[in-house]
């Protein structure tokens, strides 16, 4: 099981089907195919040794999914990097992960400058954006031409596949080591219990490909011949006229992509009714953004992932069958690679019904953070990875995500799940989006804060927000205070940053 698998099984069954569609540029798998090996043996005429780690720094193309091959290809291994990151952050990844060579398209070879500054050891620029080559960069193209194709270094699944820096969502991004075998086993548990991406199917790259998420679709796509359709970044128009362009039947979506997605005023104007299939995860999604979606998408099968990057990235899995009643507001049942458990504090396996700490063992657990053994050591215990979220287990096996344990509010010694009254608020026709956090408070120890974004031309009080919570949750979780917000801080994988709505209260309160 490794990365390249896939590409030579396609091109033994399919070499004349189209592999991707980005912008004008079509390419059947048979020129893939010719061009991965020929990027590979370029990437080792610049000094790329087995093992070394090539990162990419660029929006969504046909050329990302080239270089997710061309590295193992060349026995390498790969570094997608965040793309929402600022130069010190990347500069950060690429020092601690010791990366020396770096692809850039035109949206981020600006950055470069800033880069070589806080990281003079990068030494290689491959541009592989659209425009002119910038000077002192070796064009993408040009070395793909100018190249004859290597045979593939065929690496074994459990060697290093790639580094995948976390979200980044509670703290520092830490490099997550995944094997080939984490990968493919991940990726392949998930799209066929999920039944995601079937023969024939055409998928769109609309999440950002660094992302795990869309990196899983994409080994399961690569390894069935099917084709990819690119859109540089999520933006909800190109992604309708893609959708409807390229009859796309799966995409793969964060929950915020889905409610900017069905909120969109010309949605009605699409014809979609190619799309048979949304993927989703990543994080928590609102049950009322989750019923919009399946009444503005009838006919579209809805399907979600819970995992993290550390669990390449899939867990458990709601099929599209169990997307109804109380099981709406659960993430499904351990896939098949996966056995779930939840855990006390002295890690104590809890009855059904308790909130714990959920804990995945299986073929998809990596294989450690890079350089932080302590890290490593205090997540991973006897195979199991300790996942941080907290959630329990019902009779039924399935799977409920309560919080982050580090997002949990204690107020007045009980505690409140932030996703429970954030799923009560997206139930009021007004709210557009909330994110619920817990700030300091003399009385609660804690007390139950909204920010809430309110729907265009909407109107609503603290006060209506907060009786109608009490309509649905207990008294205790209810927003004690609400902050009516234009937009909440967003991660580059498309998450509320809570830690920076934190900040902004502690600095409020010291100021
Ligand atoms: P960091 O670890 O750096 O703080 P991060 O945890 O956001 O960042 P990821 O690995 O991309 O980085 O995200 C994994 C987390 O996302 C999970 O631990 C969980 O909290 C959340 N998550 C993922 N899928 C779901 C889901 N279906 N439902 C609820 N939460 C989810
Ligand atoms: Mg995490």
């Amino acid at each position: 099981m490794y990365l390249t698998q896939g590409l030579h099984r396609a091109l033994q069954a399919k070499p004349a089907a189209i592999a991707t569609i980005c912008g004008d540029r079509v390419r059947t798998i048979a020129e893939q195919g010719d061009r991965v090996a020929r990027l590979a043996s370029g990437l080792r005429s610049l000094g790329v040794a087995e093992g070394d780690r090539v990162a990419i720094l660029a929006m969504n193309s046909d050329r990302y999914a080239e270089y997710l091959l061309a590295v193992p290809w060349a026995g390498a291994v790969v570094n997608p990097v965040n793309i929402r990151w600022s130069a010190t952050e990347v500069a950060y990844s690429l020092r601690d992960s010791d990366t020396r060579v770096l692809l850039v398209d035109d949206a981020f070879s600006p950055m470069v400058p800033a880069l070589t500054a806080e990281w003079p050891q990068l030494a290689t620029l491959v541009h592989c954006g659209d425009g002119p080559t910038p000077e002192g960069m070796v064009s993408y193209e040009e070395l793909v031409a100018s190249s004859s194709p290597a045979p593939d270094v065929r690496r074994e699944g459990d060697d290093l596949a790639g580094l995948f820096y976390t979200g980044g969502t509670t703290g520092f991004p830490k490099g997550v080591m995944l094997s080939h075998a984490n990968l493919v086993t991940s990726s392949f548990g998930c799209m066929t219990t999920g039944r995601f991406l079937p023969p024939g199917s055409v998928f769109l790259h609309a999440a950002p490909m660094f992302h795990l998420a869309d990196l899983a679709a994409w080994v399961s796509q690569t390894a069935r011949g099917g084709t990819h359709v690119m859109v540089p970044f999520f933006e909800p128009k190109a992604v309708l006229d893609a959708i409807q362009a390229h009859s796309v039947t799966d995409v793969l979506l964060v929950p915020t992509m889905i409610q900017m997605l069905v909120d969109h005023p010309d949605i009605s104007q699409y014809d979609l009714s190619s799309l048979e299939r949304v993927m989703y995860g990543g994080s928590s999604i609102a049950e009322g953004v989750l019923r919009r979606t399946m009444e503005v998408l009838p006919n579209v099968q809805m399907i979600q992932a819970y995992g993290m990057t550390e669990l390449a990235p899939a867990a458990t899995l709601l099929t599209h069958e169990d997307h109804h009643g109380r099981y709406l507001r659960s993430a499904g049942k351990a896939a098949p690679h996966t056995e779930v458990e939840i855990r006390d504090e002295s890690g104590i396996a809890v009855p059904t019904g308790t909130v714990g700490e959920i804990c995945v063992r299986g073929g998809n657990v990596m294989l450690g953070y890079w350089n932080k053994p302590e890290e490593t050591a205090a997540a991973l215990k006897d195979g199991w990875m300790h996942t941080g979220d907290g959630g329990y287990l019902d009779d039924d096996g399935f799977v409920y995500v309560v919080d982050r344990i580090k997002d949990m509010i204690v107020s007045g010694g009980e505690n409140v799940y932030s996703a429970e009254v954030e799923t009560a608020l997206s139930k009021h026709p007004a709210v557009l989006a909330s994110a619920v956090i817990g700030l300091p408070d003399e009385q609660w120890g804690e007390r139950v804060h909204a920010c809430v974004v309110l729907a265009p031309n909407a109107v609503a009080t603290a006060e209506e927000l907060a009786s109608f919570c009490k309509e649905h949750i207990a008294g205790y979780k209810t927003p004690r205070s609400v902050d009516f917000v234009d937009e909440l801080p967003i991660s580059g994988a498309g998450k509320i940053l809570k830690r920076e709505l934190r900040a902004r209260y502690a600095e409020q309160a010291e100021a």
